[in-house]
């Protein structure tokens, strides 16, 4: 028999020993008395662009002083390591690429890429701090902005398509550093388990997914080395 198909689906969680808050950890912040959720909207992009970008750009620097964790390390092994391999994140921090992952599905975007409100310009674009604000499209002269899924937006048709592709014939579905309540991405798993494969979770607390999975609790820096060296040894699998 073959090695299983893998899918993956990370989350916030993941990029916490990088040193990136989760959505949950920075709740009680506020920047500049503003809420993260409040901001991150087309409505409050329409009303201040300036304001909007202001905060992306505080985002962007921050997340430009984090390096990647040996969770990252291991999906990007993984990707090289495995014949069928897919992973999907909710994260917009880069921090997959920065590894070594070689296809990552963006569910929500990625700071470091920007785009054009109106025409279909796009951008990479990983100047920190940016400058001036709001940036301007050089192809058209409208508004840039960070091509990331605000409140209210849909989702990538197309990635979500090819996740839920992924997840579908997986026979092993690994969930990384998520709650686990937001939809459509909460669902990805159920397509593997609903095919007879099987959900590990890999979390610090237990999630909705919880009572469907084989948890991992811990760190995911930590679990997920442990799991993947042993999953290692089971399938006689040369570590890279
Ligand atoms: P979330 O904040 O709702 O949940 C994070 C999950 O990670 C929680 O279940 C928590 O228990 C778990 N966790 C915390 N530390 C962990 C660790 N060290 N190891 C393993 N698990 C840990 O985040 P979410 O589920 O990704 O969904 C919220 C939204 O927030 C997403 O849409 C995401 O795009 C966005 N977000 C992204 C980033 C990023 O890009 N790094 C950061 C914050 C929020």
């Amino acid at each position: 028999m073959g090695l299983p198909r893998i899918a993956v689906l990370t989350g916030a969680g993941v990029s916490a020993a990088s040193g990136i808050p989760t959505f949950r950890d920075a709740a009680g912040g506020l920047w500049r008395q503003h809420r993260a959720e409040d901001l991150a909207t087309p409505q409050a992009f329409a009303r201040a662009p300036k304001l909007v970008w202001e905060f992306y750009d505080h985002r962007r620097q921050r997340i430009a002083g984090c390096r990647p964790n040996p969770a990252h390390a291991i999906l990007a092994e993984m990707d090289t390591r495995l014949p069928d391999f897919t992973l999907v994140t909710q994260n917009i921090d880069g921090l997959h690429l920065q590894a070594g992952s070689r296809r990552v599905l963006h569910l929500h975007g990625n700071i470091w890429q920007i785009k054009c409100v109106f025409c279909d310009y796009r951008q990479e674009n990983r100047q920190v701090p940016l400058s001036p604000l709001p940036p301007r499209c050089p192809e058209c002269g409208d508004l840039l902005r960070p091509d990331v899924v605000w409140f209210g937006e849909t989702l990538p048709w197309a990635e979500l398509q090819q996740a839920a592709r992924a997840f579908e014939r997986a026979d092993l579905a690994l969930v990384v550093g998520t709650s686990a309540v937001v939809y459509p991405a909460a669902e990805l798993p159920f397509y593997t388990r609903h095919r007879g494969g099987e959900i590990l979770e890999f979390n610090t607390e237990a999630t909705p997914l919880s009572p469907h999975a084989t948890s991992w609790f811990g760190p995911s820096a930590e679990t997920l080395p442990r799991w993947w060296a042993q999953f290692c040894a089971e399938q006689g699998l040369a570590r890279g």
